[in-house]
């Protein structure tokens, strides 16, 4: 996005990445947006200087000290938080009043002003000797076919702004990638797309935006069962084979984060003889369960107690985990659970 500056996402605990690996791999960012006051002090307190946006705003009058404290800028959807900018104002001694990126509603219907309401929030913050910049959120960015669509919601955004200075904040991850040629604003907010997976839930929509999951998370074979025609597996015996067939049990299940409505047939990517690159994706056979999901190894004989597994990654992205549990990588990424190790 040429000539946009860009606030990194780094909500969830970047994505379920972790606030201080964020911070390394985007150090050269412009700023960081976030929700969480907590996750603004994990960055300071790691030596992050530049601009930190709440992307939902104040959630508590009480907090605004806290946040002009870790210097945060803020986004602004509704009267009540002006009510709590107007008195911060009011009470300042000379201190740094936060920027503002007031967020407009142009039909998402989640967080903003209406247009109708835009103006007068507008004039209220300004009158208060805010700084003021202009934001919206599209809904249908990773959509041809829905309304509002982007340019839908770009135009109204841009007619009721108009006369009103400020910088712009538009696009997120799915607007970068597939409406960068149609919309520009001052400042982009990508999140999803820093980690390598896709804002449609589809990774084949960014295997040609060199965009490479961040994040790989590894285990690996605990034990092994050969089973015989007729047996099941698991809890409530979902799986059951008519043939005989060898499966590996692996460590991790939804206490890690794996979705427990996986089902049968989701890949995971087991290690051939010489290593995770020279694996091959596996399926689930039967049920995940807190701790272990069972997987049909029956044509990788070398697979044994201590095979390496990755269960998402770099050979097999979330994307593609999620797509078979029926929902999107964002959900898998964030909910890997706090037991898993970080590296
Ligand atoms: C989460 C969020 C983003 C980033 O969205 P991605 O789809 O992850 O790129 C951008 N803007 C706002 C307001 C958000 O809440």
């Amino acid at each position: 996005m040429p000539g946009s500056k860009v606030w990194s996402v780094v909500k969830a605990n970047a994505y379920g990445h972790g606030i201080e690996p964020a911070l390394k791999g985007l150090s050269l960012t412009d700023g960081f947006a976030l929700l969480d006051l907590a996750e603004a002090k994990a960055l300071r307190e790691k030596g992050w200087t530049g601009p930190i946006l709440l992307l939902e705003g104040l959630f508590a009058q009480e907090d605004i000290f806290t946040a002009t404290d870790l210097r945060c800028d803020c986004v602004v959807h509704d009267f009540n938080q002006i009510d709590w900018l107007e008195a911060l104002s009011e009470a300042r001694s000379g201190a740094r009043l936060p920027h503002i990126f007031l967020k407009m509603n142009t039909g998402m219907n989640r967080l903003g002003f209406t247009p109708e309401q835009y103006r007068e929030a507008y004039h209220r913050l300004h009158a208060a000797g805010y700084e003021l910049n202009h934001m919206t959120h599209f809904a249908n960015a990773d959509y041809i076919d829905r309304t509002p669509s982007v340019d839908q919601q770009a135009e109204l955004f841009h007619q009721t702004r108009e006369g009103l200075a400020g910088a712009t904040s538009l696009s997120n991850s799915a607007a970068i990638l597939w409406h960068h040629h149609v919309i520009y604003s001052d400042w982009v907010r990508p999140g999803i797309m820093l980690y390598g997976a896709s804002p449609s839930g589809r990774y084949e929509d960014i295997k040609d935006a060199q965009l490479k999951p961040a994040m790989s998370l590894h285990s690996e074979v605990i034990a092994t069962q050969n089973l015989e025609a007729g047996d099941s597996i698991g809890y409530g015996s979902r799986y059951r084979t008519d043939v005989p067939i060898r499966i590996a049990i692996i460590a991790c299940g939804y206490a890690d984060g794996y979705p427990r409505h996986a089902p049968d047939g989701t890949p995971v990517w087991i290690a051939g003889a010489e290593g995770l690159s020279s694996g091959k994706i596996c399926l689930m056979t039967g049920q995940v369960s807190m701790d272990m999901i069972t997987v049909d190894v029956t044509d990788m004989p070398h697979v044994q107690v201590g095979t390496k597994v990755e269960v998402w990654g770099k050979h097999l992205p979330g994307d593609k985990v999620a797509q078979a549990a029926g929902t999107i990588g964002y959900e898998l990424l964030c909910a890997v659970a706090p037991r898993v190790r970080r590296q």
